[in-house]
């Protein structure tokens, strides 16, 4: 028998609207000073209309759509009632029995992990106002910014399918992923643009994964976690304090909310939701009832293509390896860098005079080539020099044509990798073109047999020692000799003629 953790999350995610959900107030994101970005509406004032904010709705809905969600044809907003200097109404605009989206999933893939891809169902969507924010100060006093009060958020909520810390991590990533490529929000968890409750409980299993017992028992809820870290350490924390609970024969009997401390790496007790508050959710009078129909439909035309579609393409027409594809994609403009790259070595290929007429197998063969050259450089070499100066692809002066040249460049053997490098850090510097770089520098090949002939003659000339003991068995001194004609050669030799010239060399003397 073995305990198996059942995890659902719910997920808030700021959406990046122009306005607030409900009054024409600029969202807060920059730091303004408090309370400045504020109107009646959002004060919470008596006698005001609030009014739906058709941005937030299309974002809403182009999430619920990316969560293969059904979009409810009629949806509507609710009255939340709670009291709290947060929320200056004492309710929020959320939506209770009618939300924009239910009964979606989402597929991930979890390397290594004990199932490599778990389907996620997401329950609801649902679109909401986000609370004020309190200042706790030091003494009794607490300060409220009503900046951020009124700012549309979506809500998602999973079912309770995640097995592990691990799982969860995986598939917020991929919802941050999913909210960049839609436009709809940043979903920086550092700005709280993406929070997250996890909700976490055990269950006995047998042997053969049979659940034995109750398919769900009390769970608690951890709430408020601000990083992918922080999620993934507290579930782990809770599943590993409630196996104690059940070892000890004291499972959690009731379902409570727990906060995450991270100086103490634990969770601690808050409430229990036995006392939990009571909504009393009621229908919003103020905003008229939403027919989502037509929007939806529209708004299905409209979805871009998502982090998995793009990472399956990528594999598929660049020959990328699945880990590639997952780092590329991971950040949309260096994936559209790639691709622009991809589509400039296609054309070229494509055009090459030996490959005319050839078959599919041989152009297929000289793609995958291709995408082995462009990740190769591109994510190791070209990613460590970025890092190496503190830049990224947003900021780098390589353009996808100069640098699908400079692949041409390799693939034809015209650089090789020691001068490759050189001619990368020149583009670097100034965007420059790397042909130019190649003559203007001498970096190009040095296909001169006459050039290298002499090189090696001097190389063997000036290190008698090694070449008496490689004549005398020890084969390794061929390679330190193959060093010193490339050193020499300033790294622009090509290595196997080198070697070849070398070894006709050392036999006919
Ligand atoms: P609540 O009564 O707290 O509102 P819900 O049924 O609305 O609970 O579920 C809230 C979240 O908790 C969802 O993400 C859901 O998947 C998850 N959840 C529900 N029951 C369990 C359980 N027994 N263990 C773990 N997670 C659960
Ligand atoms: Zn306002
Ligand atoms: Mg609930």
């Amino acid at each position: 028998m073995n305990y198996e953790p059942v995890i659902g999350l719910e997920i808030h995610v700021q959406l990046k609207t122009k306005t607030k959900m409900f009054c024409g107030c600029p969202t807060h994101d920059t730091a303004v000073a408090p309370n400045t970005h504020v109107c009646p509406i959002c004060l919470g004032q008596p006698g005001v209309l609030p009014v739906v904010n058709a941005q937030a709705v299309r974002y809403g809905m182009l999430m619920g759509l990316a969560l293969n969600c059904e979009i409810a044809e009629h949806s509507k907003f609710d009255r939340k009632n709670y009291f709290y200097p947060d929320l200056p109404k004492a309710y929020q605009i959320s939506q209770f029995d009618l939300p924009i989206a239910i009964n979606g999933h989402v597929d991930i893939e979890v390397p290594g992990g004990e199932r490599e891809v778990a389907r996620i169902g997401i329950t609801r969507a649902h679109l909401e106002e986000d609370a004020a924010k309190n200042f706790h100060e030091t003494g009794a006093s607490t300060l409220v910014d009503f900046n951020r009060g009124g700012t549309p958020l979506i809500e998602i909520v999973t079912e309770p399918d995640f097995r592990s810390a691990k799982e969860a991590k995986i598939f917020l990533q991929e919802l941050r992923l999913i909210a960049r490529y839609l436009g709809i929000s940043d979903a920086d968890m550092e700005k709280g643009h993406l929070r997250c409750d996890a909700n976490v409980s055990l269950r006995l299993i047998d042997d053969q994964g049979g659940i034995v017992g109750a398919r769900f028992n009390p769970k608690t809820e951890v709430k408020n976690l601000n990083s992918f870290k922080h999620v993934e350490k507290a579930i782990e924390h809770e599943i590993k304090r409630q196996t104690k609970l059940w070892e000890t024969q004291t499972p959690p009997m009731i379902s409570t909310t727990r906060g995450w401390n991270d100086t103490q790496n634990r969770t601690e007790e808050q409430r229990s939701k036995e006392e939990a508050a009571d909504y009393r959710y009621f229908p919003e009078p103020d905003i008229p009832p939403l027919e989502l129909k037509d929007l939806a439909d529209e708004l299905r035309t409209k979805l871009p293509e998502l982090p998995a579609v793009r990472r399956a393409r990528f594999q598929n027409e660049y020959a990328l390896k699945p880990s590639d594809a997952r780092q590329v994609c991971d950040d949309p403009l260096l994936a559209d860098f790639v691709e622009h790259t991809f589509s400039e070595l296609h054309a070229w290929l494509i055009a090459l005079p030996e490959l005319q007429e050839t078959e599919a197998s041989v152009l297929d063969h000289e793609k995958q080539k291709l995408g082995r050259l462009v990740a190769g450089w591109l994510l190791s070499k070209l990613g460590g020099l970025l890092t190496e100066r503190s830049i990224d692809v947003r900021t780098m002066k390589i353009t996808p044509e100069n640098f699908a040249e400079f692949i041409t460049l390799i693939a034809t053997h015209k650089l090789n990798n020691t001068a490759g490098l050189k001619v990368l850090n020149a583009m670097l510097d100034d965007g420059s073109d790397p042909s130019q770089i190649m003559e203007s520098q001498k970096l190009g090949r040095v296909e001169d047999e006459g050039i290298l002939a002499e090189l090696v003659t001097q190389v063997i000339s000036n290190h008698p020692a090694e070449v008496a003991r490689y004549k005398a068995g020890e084969d390794q001194l061929l390679q330190f000799l193959i060093g010193m004609v490339m050193r020499a050669s300033e790294g622009t030799a090509d290595s196997g003629i080198v070697r070849n010239m070398l070894l006709v060399e050392l036999k006919s003397e």
